[in-house]
């Protein structure tokens, strides 16, 4: 049976409410493990551990992506008997060995007691333990400093111990579901992957919105978002997407508003199909890639025209970044590949040639008067496209 030992991040510190963030990515940890073979999940000491009979590298595969989870470290566990402590150890040294390339590796041994049961303290074990490794492996050299290889040794209660030669950092954060839910406005470009990573990453559960204007806008645009959801999926246990038909509305706009409010008015229409589903999904804010002054769109005006559509707040976890930092996020969560496909999104449908940048509420919400909001939204609401996702096997991101 493999052992895995999870260590959580911010989980740590809240105080009474620490209980209930623990079920919560507990249970998180449950159900993304749920598509590998059985895994049993507990709480005990202060972590979680997963048993399972599964392959290693899909189970560390997944944990990497889950909210809450500081680190974790595959782990072997033993009672405190010194001798068994010391067998278990150079068990574990064992694989690297064999298969390090370095000369004469270096090491170290890390002992933290969680309990005092033992009669020897964490210094003492970790000089003892450290004597019977050495003695195995000769060529290995001790060094405190910066070692090639450190054994860590946890000293639990009831007689358990664990031993672990490597932490491997999870997304940190906290479990998803403890912060509220959030619609998140999804395009197929490189920044609202990003902003919407930020925010499951903070607890929200995170439902997805895309507007796609088809025809004007092809199939693979569609995709291109499908699989940006895909892989975002695996932040959260369960995902869904809704996509919004918008083209009718985009038509409606030319044909009754001033060409230069268009692209503001794509967006408060986009909010105000979002107002209709929001209590759906439990919403309580929105979520969009916007940063101030990226483009036309996005300067201060503009979005104080936009949010003015909004009941709920709109959250813009990218507001103060540059597009380079943006995209560094981008490529550390994996999406950029997926954004920097070539296919356009529904905001350059009868883009305006010069777009207003300095929008004005009333004038701007004078214009949209002109549309018959009611009938359009209607008929959009009549054809939106819901998609789930679960985390699955048979996505290869391992
Ligand atoms: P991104 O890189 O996120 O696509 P962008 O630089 O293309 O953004 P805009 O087109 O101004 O900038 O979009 C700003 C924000 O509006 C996006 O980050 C996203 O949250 C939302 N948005 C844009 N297009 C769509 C769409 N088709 N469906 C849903 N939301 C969208
Ligand atoms: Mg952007």
């Amino acid at each position: 049976m493999n052992l895995i030992v999870i260590r959580y991040s911010e989980v740590a510190l809240k105080g009474k409410n620490r209980n209930w963030f623990e079920d919560v990515l507990m249970k998180n940890i449950k159900n993304h493990l749920s598509c590998v073979e059985k895994a049993i999940v507990r709480k005990i000491y202060g972590r979680i551990i997963v048993e399972t009979e599964a392959v290693l590298d899909k189970v560390t595969a997944i944990l990497r992506f889950i909210p809450g989870i500081a680190n974790f470290s595959v782990a072997t566990s033993c009672s405190h008997d010194m001798s068994e402590l010391a067998e278990k150890a150079v068990e574990v040294f064992k694989k690297p060995m064999e298969e390090s390339v370095l000369k004469n590796p270096s090491f170290k041994v890390s002992t933290k007691r969680s309990s005092k049961e033992t009669t020897l303290n964490s210094q003492q074990i970790s000089t003892e333990i450290g004597g019977a490794v050495l003695k195995e492996f000769p060529d290995l050299k001790v060094d405190l400093t910066n070692p090639d290889l450190e054994l860590g040794i946890e000293i639990w209660s009831k007689n358990r111990s664990i031993l672990y030669l490597e932490k491997i950092p999870g997304q940190g954060g906290l479990p998803v579901g403890t912060s509220g839910n959030v619609m998140s406005f999804i395009s197929g470009g490189i920044d609202s992957p990003v902003a919407s990573w930020f925010m499951m990453k903070r607890g929200c559960k995170t439902t997805f919105i895309h507007f796609h204007s088809y025809p004007f806008i092809g199939e693979q645009s569609r995709q291109k978002v499908v699989d940006l959801v895909t892989h975002l999926s695996r932040f959260q246990p369960k995902t869904t997407l809704v996509i919004v038909p918008f083209a009718d509305i985009q038509k409606a706009i030319r044909e009754s508003c001033e060409e230069k409010n268009r692209t503001i008015l794509y967006r408060r229409i986009m909010y105000r199909v979002a107002e209709a589903i929001k209590d759906r999904y439990k919403a309580i804010g929105y979520v969009t890639g916007e940063a101030v002054g990226q483009v036309a769109s996005q300067t201060l005006e503009n979005l104080a025209c936009t949010q003015d559509a909004t009941s709920i707040p709109v959250l813009r976890p990218l507001i103060g970044m540059d597009k380079a930092e943006i995209t560094e996020w981008a490529k550390k969560i994996g999406t950029y590949k997926i954004s920097i496909q070539p296919f356009d999104d529904c905001c350059t449908v009868f883009q305006p040639q010069k777009p207003e940048i300095h929008g004005i509420v009333d004038e701007i919400s004078g214009d949209e008067n002109n549309l018959d909001l009611e009938v359009l939204l209607k008929q959009t609401l009549e054809n939106i496209e819901i998609l789930t996702f679960k985390t699955k096997v048979e996505d290869k991101f391992w």
